[in-house]
């Protein structure tokens, strides 16, 4: 379980996040949806440990994250822009956070008795769990190509590699198919919804397309100035948003 306890977020002067509390289960899909503006990047950024909370506390299976590094979390972001690294390989992109996790490991590792053995079962499992997300997300005959003889929806393909690689306990997609194409999104979403179903991972999903949190959602957070007005079931949320706010945001397209 993921619980987002009482977060509040200032820069500077300005308030951005008013107290969010909010649990996720195991294996939920939650959407966060609200005007540009309101939190949502914030809210996700924080939870990835991106950026530190003023106050409030998140917890994962009880256990709070506090002082934890992006890298230590057990959670996954993808972002809008997919932040490939164009240098590398699809496959290198993908293995990026084993290695860097291999890394620090070692680091941490005092012995140069443990380092060996340790570092050449890992070389064994990085290749295995590339190509194991690749065949997952089916790009795995483009391993070998460098992101810019991608397509959009492949190099978004590739980023949710690189987020799947980690086995992580959360995924958290900050309106991962907003660059799309409209053909492209509806059938990255359906590959998104997927995902899902076989991983049996829980999804914080960011999304300005209402369409989009309707269908892929066990949850629809609506925020607005900071705070989540509602969280309920998308059918709740769309029959009998309990605020004004609510109904109008929910109400207007786009
Ligand atoms: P959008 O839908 O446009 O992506 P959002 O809901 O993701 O919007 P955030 O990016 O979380 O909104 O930003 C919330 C508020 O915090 C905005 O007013 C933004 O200007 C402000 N903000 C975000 N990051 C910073 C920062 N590093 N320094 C100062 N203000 C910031
Ligand atoms: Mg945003």
């Amino acid at each position: 379980e993921l619980s987002i306890e009482n977060i509040a977020k200032r820069f500077g002067e300005t308030e951005v996040l008013k107290g969010i509390s909010i649990d996720i289960s195991d294996g939920e899909f939650v959407s966060l949806v609200g005007p540009s503006g309101c939190g949502k990047s914030t809210l996700l950024r924080i939870i990835a440990g991106l950026e530190e909370q003023s106050s409030g506390d998140i917890r994962i299976s009880g256990q709070s994250v506090a002082g934890q590094r992006a890298a230590d979390r057990n959670l996954s972001m993808v972002f809008q822009s997919y932040a490939l690294y164009p240098h590398l390989s699809v496959g290198e992109n993908i293995a990026v956070p084993l290695k860097m996790r291999r890394m620090t490991g070692l680091q941490r590792l005092p012995l140069l008795g443990n380092i060996m053995p340790g570092a050449r079962e890992a070389r064994g499992t990085i290749e295995q769990d590339v190509s194991h997300a690749a065949q997952i997300l089916e790009i795995g005959h483009l391993l070998d190509r460098k992101p810019g003889q991608l397509s959009g929806g492949q190099r978004q393909r590739v980023a949710l590699g690189r987020a799947l690689v980690r086995n992580p306990a959360a995924f958290l997609l900050d309106e991962p198919l907003s660059n799309l194409d409209a053909k492209l999104r509806v059938q990255t979403r359906a590959e998104i919804a997927q995902l899902h179903r076989q991983l049996d991972a829980t999804f914080i999903y960011v999304t300005h397309d209402q369409v989009e949190a309707m269908t892929m959602s066990d949850r629809i957070a609506v925020m607005m100035g900071g705070r989540i007005l509602q969280c309920a079931a998308p059918d709740v949320v769309y029959e009998d948003p309990d605020r004004i706010e609510v109904a109008e945001f929910i109400g207007s397209p786009k």
